[in-house]
């Protein structure tokens, strides 16, 4: 029984090992995704700082051509001043004239004003491209940790399957079954147990069960459905020999000198 026991133990661990890098495998996709995601988003930023450069470029073209129209308009009534007869006449060309003139310091002043909107947005974009290239750095770097990591896995896993496999072979197939089905059930199939309790469930475990445990055998627990071994290795027996002096030392220490006093 005891080497059945202890090739289920080994079962039990493989299992647990296979579970947890299948765990692992679920978690490199994300790892991938938020690379993808943080180089998206800068990408939207970047693309947004070229859109708002080519709209302060349309709108100084549109400014440009505003101001021109104004000068045309000016030049036209300065040519009429000379033919003017009435006063009515010279004041009405010189309302436009002031007006037209007015017009382009106004237009002048947005277009400086946009001049200085894109030095912003030209650092913007220069900026945004940087981190573009940056973010599409790691994402290359994530890519290939998560394909190592998944290499890795598969072979950590492909061994496990064999040890698995030939451990299947070494267990009596009834004991194997009850293993499998409570396996399926409960996520593990067997359980140590320590102190009086199933460290499957951490529910207490009957004294004559205990025993019997103690005994050699393999019991299910009441309580979990768990197949129940004891391991003399585990057990508090290996205590006399107090392996950690450092921890088990320091209360003792301050009581030693008095008792070597009294
Ligand atoms: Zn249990």
């Amino acid at each position: 029984m005891q080497e059945q026991i202890e090739h289920l133990v080994k079962l039990q661990a493989v299992e647990t090992e296979r579970g947890r890098l299948i765990q692992q495998t679920r978690t490199l996709p994300v790892l991938i995704a938020e690379a993808q995601s943080a180089l998206d988003a800068m990408q939207k930023r970047s693309a947004a700082a070229s859109d708002a450069l080519n709209r302060e470029d349309s709108l100084r073209t549109k400014l440009d051509r505003e101001v021109e129209q104004h000068r045309q308009k000016a030049a036209r009534f300065k040519s009429q001043q000379d033919s003017v007869t009435t006063t009515a006449q010279a004041a009405a060309i010189e309302h436009e004239l002031s007006f037209a003139s007015s017009e382009i310091e106004r237009l002048e002043n947005e277009e400086f004003a946009s001049l200085e909107r894109t030095e912003a947005q030209e650092a913007a974009l220069a900026l945004s491209r940087k981190q573009v290239e940056e973010l599409a750095g790691t994402l290359d770097k994530t890519r290939e940790y998560v394909a190592g990591e998944q290499k890795q896995i598969a072979e950590q896993q492909a061994v496990l399957v064999a040890e698995r496999e030939q451990l299947r072979k070494q267990i009596d197939p009834d004991l194997l079954s009850r293993f499998d089905r409570i396996a399926a059930q409960r996520g593990s199939g067997i359980a140590r147990a320590d102190n009086q309790q199933c460290m499957g469930c951490r529910m207490g475990v009957r004294p004559q069960v205990w025993n019997q445990l103690r005994e050699g055998q393999l019991l299910n627990c009441d309580s979990c459905g768990r197949l129940l071994y004891w391991d003399p290795a585990m057990a508090p027996a290996a205590k006399p020999a107090q392996p950690d002096p450092d921890v088990a030392d320091t209360g003792r220490a301050i009581r030693k000198p008095r008792q070597a006093g009294a």
